[in-house]
């Protein structure tokens, strides 16, 4: 393939990823924009593989890769279960952060890269290196310390090391003095040392941020992480001289960054304190493990399915308001099979969704698009927190810390400040949970003991199963 039409490849590769990424802005319109990202991916392999950067002797290491590469992705999607999606997610970031990394060192090592390169054009191209290592490996290893904490693997309360904030600058500093060692460095054996002391820290620094980050800010983490990957990705195009790789990288690591402001936003928090760690963690100690803070006060009480049903059939306005626990039950068709009924029987039924309910952004959004749910009926938290006072019946189907009155009452706890749903005003509350355990973020919930709540325990799918036969005789 010529250099031209792999240029004109790379050109509509991008656009297809702009429209992509605008598709995939909304529920309705993110299945074109999968089918657009596809596409685009399509062609920018195909230019790349074709291209005049691939030489006869390098098919074979491509294609054994793509091999190896695509059958391990075959494998991994069509075994992952949806709740493992995030984990998966933070996984794959993690390898961006790897492939930039060792595209940096390889980049450095091969004479060929760099020895027609002298004066500034020398130095800009060290400092591609130096710089994308230190965003691959910040990224590598913060996605596995990221993935340990979403797959549960490690606990989600954050390690809050005396004196971490001095312990980051000085690494920022040794880092900076080590960049210009390695830009002085006269010979590649020279440099090497201050590329590899670099890379320690970043990889240190990358397990830090993300351990001294509490359960409830773990949002802001998986799309901050999300962002750096594209930044890795970006500067790995920089050194590989691939204008569709920079352009990508960009896409991704901007959409990243404004993701993760939408997310502080959501939460209420400052995007530096959360990066810096411990933030929503009161006096910056640990959070309190569930069960060790004072009991709140009240009474639980609970309800049956059958009460349930006849709570949902007597209202006229009801809120479902689905959490991680639905996803772990898979009972989003259940949900839809209830709300057509109601819907039928009059009942004005909608759903509230918290911006950071789930596990990932958007995941309540696409369980629900799954089971076909009219969008129109699907709000988000501030179109209808307001509506709480007239509703009859909140129901909470798996959901936790999105609901916690403790964000607004309590200034103690890890999630004062971030908004919740207000399920407590409305006038009856039905909390659908297995037991009285705490959520993500490892805090009680006083809803559970308010007078006006009703506890239904089980398993989201099954008691949802047994709401649905009684709504139907
Ligand atoms: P939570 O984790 O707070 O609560 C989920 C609840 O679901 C649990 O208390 C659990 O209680 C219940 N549950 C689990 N399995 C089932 C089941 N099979 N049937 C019924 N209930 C079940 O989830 P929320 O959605 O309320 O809040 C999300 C939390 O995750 C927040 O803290 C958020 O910060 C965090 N987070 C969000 C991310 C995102 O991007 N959206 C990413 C990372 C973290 P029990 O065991 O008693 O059944």
């Amino acid at each position: 393939m010529s250099s031209g039409l792999a240029t004109v490849s790379y050109i509509g590769a991008t656009i297809l990823f702009i429209l992509s990424l605008g598709g995939l802005s909304h529920p309705e319109s993110s299945r074109r924009g999968n089918l657009y990202g596809m596409i685009g991916m399509t062609v920018a392999v195909l230019a790349t593989v074709f291209g005049p950067q691939v030489t006869a002797g390098g098919y074979a290491w491509i294609i054994g890769a793509m091999v190896v590469g695509a059958s391990i992705g075959l494998y991994a999607a069509r075994t992952v279960k949806m709740t493992q999606m995030p984990e998966l997610v933070a996984l794959m970031h993690s390898l961006v952060g790897l492939a930039a990394a060792l595209v940096g060192f390889a980049n450095y090592i091969d004479p060929a890269a760099s020895s027609h390169l002298s004066g500034a054009e020398k130095v800009i191209h060290e400092v591609e290196i130096y710089v994308g290592i230190l965003i691959g490996a910040v990224t590598f290893s913060g996605s596995i310390i990221a993935f340990g904490k979403l797959s549960g693997k490690i606990g989600g309360s954050p390690l809050l090391l005396p004196g971490r904030h001095w312990m980051n600058l000085a690494g920022l500093l040794v880092i900076i003095y080590f960049g210009r060692e390695f830009i002085h460095a006269e010979t590649i054996s020279a440099g090497m040392m201050p590329l590899i002391i670099m890379t320690v820290i970043s990889l240190l620094f990358g397990i830090h941020m993300v351990m001294a980050i509490g359960g409830a800010d773990m949002p802001v983490v998986v799309s901050m992480l999300n962002s750096y990957s594209g930044w890795a990705a970006a500067a790995t195009g920089f050194m590989l001289s691939n204008d569709l790789l920079i352009v990508t990288g960009a896409l991704v690591g901007s959409s990243g960054a404004i993701l993760s402001y939408i997310m502080c936003k959501a939460m209420n928090r400052h995007f530096v304190s959360v990066i810096a760690g411990g933030f929503g963690t009161g006096s910056g100690a640990p959070a309190k493990p569930s069960g060790e803070g004072a009991q709140p006060a009240g009474e639980v009480v609970s309800v049956n399915a059958a009460e349930t049903a006849e709570l949902l059939r007597d209202s006229k306005n009801v809120i479902i308001v689905p959490g991680y626990g639905m996803a772990v039950a898979q009972a989003q068709h259940t949900v839809y099979e209830i709300t057509k009924l109601l819907r039928e029987k009059g009942v004005n039924v909608r759903f509230g969704i918290h911006p950071v309910a789930g596990r990932m952004p958007g995941h309540m959004n696409v369980l629900l698009a799954e089971a076909k749910v009219p969008y129109d009926i699907v709000l988000e938290m501030d179109e209808l927190n307001e509506d709480f006072p007239d509703t009859d019946v909140a129901m909470v189907i798996g959901a936790n810390d999105i609901v916690n009155p403790a964000a607004q009452d309590d200034p103690a706890s890890p999630i004062a400040g971030m908004p919740v749903l207000e399920v407590w005003k409305a006038k009856n509350s039905i909390v659908m949970k297995r037991s009285m355990a705490s959520g993500y973020a490892g805090v009680d919930n006083p809803l559970f003991y308010k007078e006006n709540n009703r506890m239904l325990f089980g398993d989201a799918k099954k008691m949802l199963d047994e709401v649905l036969v009684v709504l139907k005789t």
